[in-house]
C-alpha cells in the first residue's frame, strides 16, 4: 500500500503523475509526443529532453518566480533541455518546461494543487510562528558538528565515519542538535494549539497518519527544500543514485506523533519518495521500533521476504534513518509515552518520469534481483545440460 495518495501526502505540486502520454522516440532520448503543446511558444518537431542531464550545465534559478510548480523542479528539468535551448532566456525556457509538466497534470489535478495552494496561504496568513529562527536554514544551530563535517568534506567514507549501515540500504546516524528538536517541537504544538483554537481543519500528513502535521503548509516549505538539497541529497548521491538519489527535486515534510491519545502503529507500507528521512525528535517512549522488509518495484511490492531483509530497528531521539522509499517498512505499537518523528520524503521527477521506461529494476528490488539470479541459473544449467547431452553422444559414438 503507498501511504501517498491521501488529500494532503498525495502528489505534490511539480510531481509528475504516474500516467501521461510519454513515448520513446528512437531509443536515444525521451520524446513528448508534440500535438497538444502550441507552436507559439517552441516548436517542438524536433526538441526532444535529452535522456542524461548536461551536468555541465549551471541551471538558472526560478525561486523569485510565482510558479504552479516548485522552482527546484525548473532547475532540475532544466539539465535535460535539449542544447539549443540552454541559452534561451529564461522566460522560453519556462514556457517550454511548464508545458511538459502541465501536459502531466490532468485538470482535476490542477483544480487540487490550486485549492492546496490556497490552503497553504490561509494558514501562513494568520498563524504566527513561535520560533522564527526555524524558517531560514542555519546549518550550524540545525545539525551536529559530525555531520556538518561529513557534508562538507562529501565523500563517501566521510559519510561511511558518521553512518551505520545495520542492514543493506538502512542508514543511521546522529544528526540534529537537541535544541533544534526542542524548538521544532514546540512549533508543531504552538500551530496544533493554533489549528485548535482556530478551529481550522488542517489535512493530516498521509492517509495513514490521523494526527501529525505537514511542515510544509505553515512556511517551513524552503527551509526543508535547503535542507534536502544541502544535506540529504549529497549523501542520496552517493548511497541511492539508483533510484534517482542525485536529482531529488521536491520534498513532503511532515510530523507524525504516536503514542496514548494519538496514532498507535504504522502498518507495513512503502512511501511515495525515492529517499526517506526519519528522524526522532522525541519525547519519552518505549515501543515503536521500525522493521524492514526489503526494497520492491512496484510490481514485487506484495512479495514475500527473504530472511536477509528483515530488519527491525528501535529508534533514538535526535537519530536520523535513511532509507529507500521503496523500502518496505512500518512501526510497532509506542506503548507507553509519546514519539514524534520528522519525515522528510524526497523526489524526484526525473526518476520518476525515466523508471516508465524501465522493466528491470534488479538495481535496487530485492525480487527483481533475485529473479535475475534464477534466470541466469537457469541459463547456466540449459547450457550444462546441452554440453553433456552432447557429451553422452560424443561417448556412444
Ligand atoms: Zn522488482
Amino acid at each position: 500500500m503507498s501511504s501517498g495518495q491521501g488529500e494532503s501526502g498525495g502528489r505534490q505540486e511539480g510531481q509528475l503523475p504516474a500516467s501521461g502520454s510519454v513515448v520513446t522516440g528512437g531509443g536515444n532520448g525521451v520524446v513528448f509526443s508534440g500535438e497538444s503543446i502550441r507552436p507559439a511558444v517552441v516548436s517542438l518537431s524536433n526538441q526532444r529532453l535529452r535522456l542524461n542531464p548536461n551536468k555541465e550545465h549551471k541551471p538558472d534559478t526560478y525561486d523569485d518566480l510565482q510558479l504552479d510548480f516548485s522552482p527546484s523542479i525548473f532547475s532540475s528539468l532544466e539539465r535535460y533541455l535539449p542544447p539549443s535551448m540552454l541559452g534561451m532566456p529564461r522566460d522560453d525556457k519556462v514556457k517550454f518546461m511548464r508545458e511538459i509538466l502541465l501536459k502531466y497534470l490532468p485538470h482535476g489535478e490542477r483544480n487540487r494543487v490550486q485549492k492546496h495552494r490556497e490552503y497553504r496561504q490561509k494558514i501562513i496568513s494568520s498563524y504566527q510562528p513561535l520560533h522564527r529562527e526555524l524558517y531560514t536554514m542555519h546549518p550550524a544551530t540545525t545539525f551536529v558538528p559530525s555531520f556538518l563535517k561529513a557534508i562538507s568534506d562529501n565523500t563517501e567514507e566521510s559519510f561511511r565515519s558518521i553512518m551505520s549501515e545495520p542492514s543493506p540500504g538502512v542508514f543511521t546516524f546522529e544528526m540534529l542538535q537537541p535544541r533544534f528538536c526542542e524548538l521544532l517541537l514546540a512549533e508543531v504544538e504552538n500551530f496544533e494549539k493554533w489549528v485548535n483554537d482556530a478551529k481550522f481543519r488542517i489535512m493530516r500528513p498521509n492517509t495513514m497518519n490521523r494526527y501529525g502535521a505537514v511542515l510544509d503548509d505553515f512556511g517551513l516549505e524552503t527551509m526543508l527544500d535547503k535542507f534536502m538539497e544541502g544535506f540529504i541529497r549529497p549523501i542520496s548521491r552517493v548511497f541511492f543514485s539508483e533510484v534517482g538519489g542525485s536529482t531529488l527535486d521536491s520534498h513532503h515534510g511532515f510530523i507524525v506523533e504516536y503514542g496514548n491519545n494519538r496514532d498507535v502503529d504504522l502498518g507495513f507500507h512503502v512511501d511515495d519518495s525515492e529517499v526517506t528521512l526519519n528522524v526522532c525528535l522525541g519525547k519519552q517512549f518505549s515501543g515503536g521500533e521500525l522493521f524492514f522488509r526489503g526494497t520492491r518495484c512496484d510490481k514485487h511490492v506484495n512479495t514475500g521476504t527473504q530472511s536477509e531483509e528483515t530488519f527491525d530497528y528501535s529508534h533514538v531521539p535526535g537519530q536520523a534513518v535513511l532509507h529507500r522509499g521503496r523500502h518496505r517498512h512500518g512501526a510497532r505499537a509506542t506503548t507507553s509515552g509519546h514519539r514524534i518523528n520528522l519525515l522528510l520524503w524526497c523526489r524526484s521527477s526525473v526518476f520518476r518520469e525515466m523508471k516508465k521506461y524501465q522493466k528491470d529494476f534488479s538495481g535496487w528490488c530485492g525480487e527483481c534481483q533475485r529473479e535475475k539470479k534464477e534466470r541466469q541459473r537457469t541459463s547456466i544449467a540449459a547450457t550444462k545440460l546441452v554440453k553433456s547431452f552432447f557429451l553422452l553422444k560424443k561417448i556412444n559414438g
